[in-house]
C-alpha cells in the first residue's frame, strides 16, 4: 500500500522528470498496485517501469486479467531457461512463448531434456522467484545484439535477430541470463507465485523436420495456488479419462501399426456403442424429414475437378488409378448428393430435399497431427445436404440449428456457435457469399443464439456456423458445422421449376450434427470417463452368480434379459464374487445382477449400480421395466 505521506513525496519533483508508469499510477492512487504487474501505455502493452510520454494514458494490467496472465506465463518462460542455463552449462536458448494457461520454452542441449530433469529445473525456479530479481530492459541496434549472443555460443537468437530485420531489438535480463523479447514483463520474478511444470517434448526448430531437434519443456502458471491446484486437479482428471488409453483398456477400439496410422479398428464393445449412435442418429433425421441415401467411396478424379474440390482441396486427398482412369477417395460425402438431386427434374413442391448419409471419408492428415480418435484419417461424418429454394434458406438453418440444440442435450452438452467468414482462398462471387453469411447470421440471431465471428476462416465454398460444445471437465470441442454453398448446385447445374414455370437455382447446406463419429466417440468417452449413460453402454448389465448352485436360473435369467433386448452379459466363473464385483466395476457396466440362492429360489435378483449403491429385490420383469424407462430418457 501506497500512504498519503509516500505519494505526497513523490509528487515533490514531478516537474524536472519523466515518470515511470508505475510512478503515474501511484499518483493516480491505482487501487491494489501489489496486483498490477504492467501497463497499457496508449493502449499498448508495456512494462511498469516504461516511461510514460506527457499526455500519454496509462492503464493498468492487474495480475489474473487476460493479458496479465498471459504476461505472467511469458515471464515465468524466462524464469525457467535462467534455471536451466544454471543447471545445464551449455545449453542453448531458442523461443519461449506464453500459451493457453501457460508457457513453453525450446531447449537445444546435448542430451534431452527429460520429465526427470523438471524437479531440479522447478526448485532452481523457486529460487529465482524468491531472490525476486527484476526483469531489466535494454535496447541496442541489431548488429550490437547479434555480436552479444554470438559471442555466446546462441545461435538461434542471432537467426531470430537477423529475421526479424528491426534496426533495434530489445533485451531483457534477470540474474545471468539476458534474452531476446519485446516484452513487457512482470516487474520482478517475486511477483510468480504459482508455476508447475507439465511435461517435456521433442519439437523441431521452427517446426521444420529438416532443422535441429530440440528440447521443449511445458508449464502451467497461475495467479494464485489455488487455480493452480484446480488446474493441476483438472489435467489429472483429462489424464484419467484420456480415450486413447480408456478406449483400449475397455475393449472399445484399437490402433495397429500393420494396418496404418490414424485408421481405427473397432472392437465388439465399441461397434455396439457406435451402432447406438448411428440408429439414434437415423431416427432423429428420418423424424426430421431426412432422407437416408449413400455414395460410392471412390469418384472419378474429373467429377472432383468439377466440383472444385480438385484445385481446392487435393492435398488431402488420395488417388487411386483404375483401366487408367483416375478417381479420388472421397474426402467428402457431397457429390454423389448433387448426383441424386440432379437425376431427374424437381419442382418447387419438391423442397426442401434432404439426404443424409452416414458417410465414410478418407482425408490426408500429416502423421504428426494423428491423435487418438480425434484426428484420423478414415472417419465417418453424420453428413447431410439440404437442397432448398433461396426463400427457404433462413427456415432450413433454423431448422438445423434446433436439430443441434436437441442432440446436444441428449449429452447434456452445452455449446457456443461462431461463424466463419470468407477466406482468401475461396471460389463463388461476392453476392453470394454476402446473401449466404447473413442468411446464417439471420438464422443465429431470429433463435436469439449468440455467436462469435471468425473473418476469414469460412470454407472455400461457403461461409459456416460452428458449434464448440463443452464437455464434463469444461473443455472445448468443435462438433457441428452448417456451411452454406451456393457453388456447388451452379457446377452441377442443379435446378427446380418453380411457381413461374421457370427454372430457378436451388440454395444448399452442407451440415452436421456430430461431426465424425469417431471423434465423437473419442470425446463421448473423456466425457462420460467411459460410464456410458444405459441407453449407450454397449454392455448394459452383468449376470454374476454366488455359488455354482445358482447356475440353472441365472441362465434361464440370462435368455430372458437378452430376449426382452437388454444388452446383459453374464460372468458364472467359480471366482469369489467381490472379485467378479471389481472386475465388472472396471468394465463401467451400469447394473451388476447378483444372483445367489435367495434369488435363484425368489427367481428375481439385486442390482447394484456401479456407484456401489444397492437397489432392492426385483424380478426380470422390473429390471426390463427399468432399462427401458433409461433408454427412453436417456440416461
Ligand atoms: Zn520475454
Ligand atoms: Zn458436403
Amino acid at each position: 500500500m501506497i500512504t498519503d505521506h509516500q505519494t505526497g513525496s513523490a509528487l515533490e519533483n514531478i516537474e524536472e522528470k519523466i515518470l515511470t508508469a508505475r510512478e503515474t499510477l501511484e499518483q493516480a492512487h491505482a487501487k491494489s498496485m501489489d496486483r498490477i504487474i504492467a501497463v497499457k501505455i496508449d493502449g499498448v502493452a508495456r512494462d511498469l517501469f516504461a516511461e510514460v510520454p506527457e499526455g500519454a494514458q496509462v492503464e493498468p494490467i492487474y495480475l489474473d486479467s487476460d493479458e496479465g496472465l498471459e504476461i505472467l506465463r511469458h515471464s515465468t518462460s524466462h524464469v525457467m531457461a535462467l534455471a536451466v542455463k544454471e543447471l545445464f552449462p551449455g545449453v542453448k536458448v531458442t523461443i519461449g512463448p506464453a500459451i493457453e494457461d501457460g508457457f513453453y520454452y525450446d531447449f537445444d542441449y546435448e542430451r534431452p531434456l527429460k520429465e526427470d530433469d523438471l524437479p531440479a529445473i522447478e526448485d532452481k525456479m523457486q529460487e529465482i522467484i524468491k531472490a525476486n530479481l527484476p526483469f531489466e530492459r535494454k535496447e541496442m541496434s541489431s548488429e550490437e545484439a547479434v555480436r552479444y549472443f554470438g559471442k555466446q555460443g546462441e545461435d538461434y537468437k542471432v537467426e531470430l535477430i537477423r529475421d526479424l530485420g528491426e534496426q533495434r531489438v530489445s533485451l531483457y535480463t534477470q540474474g545471468s541470463f539476458t534474452d531476446l523479447c519485446r516484452g513487457p514483463h512482470i516487474p520482478s520474478t517475486g511477483k510468480i507465485r504459482a508455476f508447475h511444470l507439465t511435461k517435456t517434448a521433442g519439437a523441431y526448430w521452427r517446426g521444420d523436420e529438416n532443422r535441429p531437434m530440440l528440447s521443449r519443456i511445458y508449464g502451467v502458471a497461475f495467479a494464485d495456488r489455488k487455480t493452480l491446484k484446480a488446474h493441476l486437479q483438472r489435467l489429472e482428471e483429462a489424464k484419467k479419462r484420456n480415450h486413447a488409453r480408456l478406449g483400449p483398456q475397455l475393449g472399445l477400439f484399437s490402433t495397429h501399426e500393420e494396418i496404418g496410422a490414424g485408421m481405427i479398428v473397432w472392437h465388439p464393445k465399441g461397434m455396439m456403442l457406435r451402432y447406438l449412435l448411428e440408429d439414434f442418429e437415423i431416427k432423429e433425421h428420418l423424424r426430421r424429414g431426412y432422407e437416408l441415401v449413400k455414395g460410392p467411396e471412390i469418384l472419378k478424379t474429373d467429377l472432383w475437378k468439377k466440383s472444385g474440390h480438385f484445385e481446392n482441396y487435393r492435398e488431402n486427398m488420395y488417388f487411386t488409378m483404375i483401366d487408367e482412369q483416375s478417381y479420388g477417395i472421397k474426402p467428402m460425402n457431397c457429390l454423389s448428393h448433387m448426383l441424386i438431386y440432379g437425376s431427374r427434374i424437381r419442382s418447387y413442391r419438391d423442397l426442401p430435399k434432404r439426404y443424409f448419409e452416414l458417410g465414410t471419408v478418407h482425408r490426408h492428415e500429416r502423421s504428426g497431427v494423428l491423435q487418438g480418435l480425434l484426428r484420423v484419417r478414415e472417419f465417418t461424418q453424420d453428413d447431410a445436404h439440404i437442397l432448398c429454394a433461396p426463400e427457404q434458406l433462413n427456415e432450413e438453418i433454423k431448422g438445423v440449428l434446433d436439430f443441434v440444440h436437441d442432440i446436444m442435450d441428449v449429452f447434456r452438452f452445452d455449446y457456443e456457435l461462431e461463424i466463419s467468414t470468407r477466406p482468401e482462398k475461396s471460389i463463388g462471387c461476392d453476392e453470394d457469399w454476402e446473401m449466404a453469411t447473413k442468411a446464417l447470421m439471420e438464422a443465429m440471431d431470429e433463435r436469439k443464439l449468440a455467436y462469435e465471428v471468425n473473418e476469414g476462416d469460412g470454407a472455400f465454398y461457403g461461409p459456416k456456423i460452428d458449434v464448440k460444445l463443452n464437455d464434463a471437465l469444461g473443455r472445448k470441442w468443435q462438433c457441428a458445422t452448417i456451411q452454406c454453398d451456393f457453388t456447388l448446385p451452379e457446377r452441377f447445374d442443379l435446378t427446380y421449376v418453380g411457381k413461374d414455370g421457370q427454372k430457378h437455382r436451388p440454395a444448399m447446406i452442407h451440415r452436421v450434427i456430430l461431426g465424425a463419429i469417431e471423434r465423437f466417440i473419442g470425446i463421448l468417452i473423456e466425457h462420460y470417463a467411459g460410464a456410458f449413460p444405459v441407453w449407450l453402454a454397449p454392455v448394459q448389465a452383468i449376470i454374476l452368480t454366488v455359488t455354482d448352485r445358482n447356475l440353472p436360473f441365472a441362465e434361464r435369467l440370462l435368455d430372458s434379459l437378452r430376449n426382452s433386448g437388454v444388452r446383459v452379459k453374464a460372468d458364472f466363473r467359480n471366482e469369489k464374487l467381490g472379485l467378479k464385483v471389481r472386475e465388472a466395476q472396471m468394465e463401467k457396466i451400469p447394473y451388476m445382477l447378483i444372483v445367489g440362492d435367495r434369488e435363484s429360489e425368489k427367481e428375481g435378483m439385486t442390482p447394484r449400480l456401479r456407484s456401489g449403491e444397492n437397489l432392492p429385490f426385483m424380478t426380470a420383469g422390473d429390471f426390463t421395466g427399468r432399462i427401458s424407462e433409461d433408454v427412453k430418457q436417456r440416461r
